[in-house]
C-alpha cells in the first residue's frame, strides 16, 4: 500500500528559522544515527520515518558512517525515501556529515578535501539523492587548514550536491574562524550541530553567542544524554542501556542518576516526563533552533513530541535547574 503523508502534518507546531537564513526546521529533528542501520528491521525504521513525517517532522539526519555497519543507515533510509517520501522530496530537508572515520587510509576521516568530496559523493549514492539540503564538516580537523575544509563545503555548495553548509562540534573559536571564511567565499556557514542537553551546557561558554553574532543557527545532538534524561533510568528499577548503548553505561553513575530525579521533581510540576522537560527546556528563548532526537519507536516520538505544549520557563524554574545540573 503506498505512503500517503497525513494531511494535517503541518499543524502541529510552528517552524523555527535558522540563523538569517531562509531555512526552516521543526523544533524536534530526528537522527539516523542508532535505530536505522542494518541492526533494525525495515518495518520499524519505516513505521517511525513515516509517524516522524505525519507528525510534522521535516527533518532527518545522517552521516557517512551512520548504522552500524557504516553507511547503512544511509542506505536504509535511501530505500525508504524511493518507496515512501518520493514526492515528498521538496518537503523535507535531510543532512548528511563527514569528518569521523569511514573507509581505511589517511584520507578516510578528518577535513581535507579529498575526503569530503568523495564522502559526500558516496552519502548522495547510497542516498539515491542529487543533493542534501545541509551538509557538515562532522568535527574539526587540527591539522588541515580550516580554509581547505570550508572550500571544500563552498564547492559542494557550487556544485549543488548541498544546498546549505555547516559544521558540528566545532569550538567557539573555531567556529567564528570558520564562519568569516565561508563569509568570504560567499556561501555562508548556516549551521552548528553541537551536543547539548541539561548534561552537557559547553555550548553556553561562548558558542552560542559566536552563533548569534554570526547570524547561525544551532541543532542540539544528543538532548536526552541518550536516555539519561528520560523516564528509563530513574525508577526504582533501574534499567540497562538498551541496543548496544555501550558508552552510555559509565554515565549512568548514582550522581546523573540523582541530578535527573531533582530534575523530573520540576518537570512534574510542569506537568511534564523528563524527556519533555529536557527538550523543552533545550527550545527556550535563547536555546537551541531544533533539538535532535533519537527514537526507537514511535511511542518515544509521540512523548517527546508533547514536550512542545510547553517550552517556556520561569525565571525562578531556570536558576533551580541551574542549581541541579551545577551541583
Ligand atoms: P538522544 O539523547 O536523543 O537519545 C536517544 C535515545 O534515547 C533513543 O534512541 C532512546 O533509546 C532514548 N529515548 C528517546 N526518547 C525516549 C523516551 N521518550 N523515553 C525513553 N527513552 C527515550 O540522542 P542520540 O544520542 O541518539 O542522538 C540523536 C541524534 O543526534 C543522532 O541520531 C544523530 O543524528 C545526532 N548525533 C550527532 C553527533 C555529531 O557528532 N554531530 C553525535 C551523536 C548524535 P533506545 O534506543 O535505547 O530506546
Amino acid at each position: 500500500r503506498p505512503y500517503v503523508a497525513a494531511a494535517d502534518r503541518y499543524e502541529h507546531f510552528g517552524y523555527r528559522r535558522v540563523g538569517n537564513s531562509g531555512l526552516l526546521l521543526p523544533p524536534i529533528s530526528l537522527g539516523l544515527w542508532w535505530n536505522f542501520g542494518d541492526n533494525r528491521t525495515f518495518d520499524s525504521q519505516r513505521e517511525i520515518l513515516r509517524h516522524a513525517f505525519d507528525n510534522g517532522i521535516t527533518h532527518f539526519d545522517l552521516a557517512n558512517n551512520y548504522g552500524p555497519p557504516y553507511g547503512s543507515a544511509e542506505e536504509n533510509f535511501g530505500r525508504m525515501l524511493r518507496k515512501d517520501f518520493k514526492p515528498y522530496r521538496n518537503e523535507l530537508v535531510i543532512s548528511s556529515k563527514a569528518g569521523w572515520d569511514m573507509w581505511p587510509g589517511p584520507h578516510g576521516q578528518l577535513g581535507s578535501r579529498k575526503y569530503i568530496l568523495a564522502s559526500a559523493d558516496e552519502s548522495l549514492e547510497r542516498m539515491g539523492l542529487d543533493y542534501v539540503d545541509i551538509f557538515y564538516s562532522h568535527r574539526a580537523d587540527a591539522d588541515t587548514p580550516l580554509e581547505e575544509t570550508i572550500g571544500a563545503l563552498d564547492s559542494l555548495v557550487r556544485q549543488g550536491r548541498a544546498l546549505y553548509v555547516g559544521i558540528s562540534s566545532y569550538s567557539a573559536e573555531r567556529t567564528a574562524a570558520a564562519a568569516d571564511i565561508a563569509r568570504s567565499l560567499g556561501t555562508p556557514l548556516l549551521i552548528h550541530q553541537p551536543a547539548y542537553s541539561l548534561f552537557n551546557r559547553w555550548v553556553e561558554n561562548g558558542l552560542l553567542e559566536t552563533l548569534e553574532q554570526y547570524g547561525m543557527g544551532s541543532i542540539a545532538f544528543t538532548p536526552l544524554a541518550q536516555g539519561l534524561l528520560t523516564g528509563k533510568y530513574i525508577g526504582d528499577a533501574g534499567a540497562e542501556p538498551s541496543g548496544g548503548r555501550g558508552s552510555l553505561q559509565g554515565h549512568i553513575t548514582e550522581e546523573n542518576i540523582a541530578k535527573a530525579r531533582a530534575l523530573n521533581e520540576i518537570a512534574g510540576e510542569r506537568g511534564q516526563t523528563l524527556a519533555q522537560f529536557a527538550i523543552a527546556w533545550l527550545l527556550r528563548d535563547g536555546g537551541a533552533t531544533s533539538v535532535l532526537l533519537g527514537a526507537s519507536s514511535t511511542a518515544q516520538l509521540d512523548e517527546n513530541l508533547g514536550a512542545l505544549a510547553n517550552t517556556s520557563f520561569s525565571d525562578d524554574e531556570l536558576r533551580r535547574i541551574d542549581d541541579i545540573t551545577a551541583g
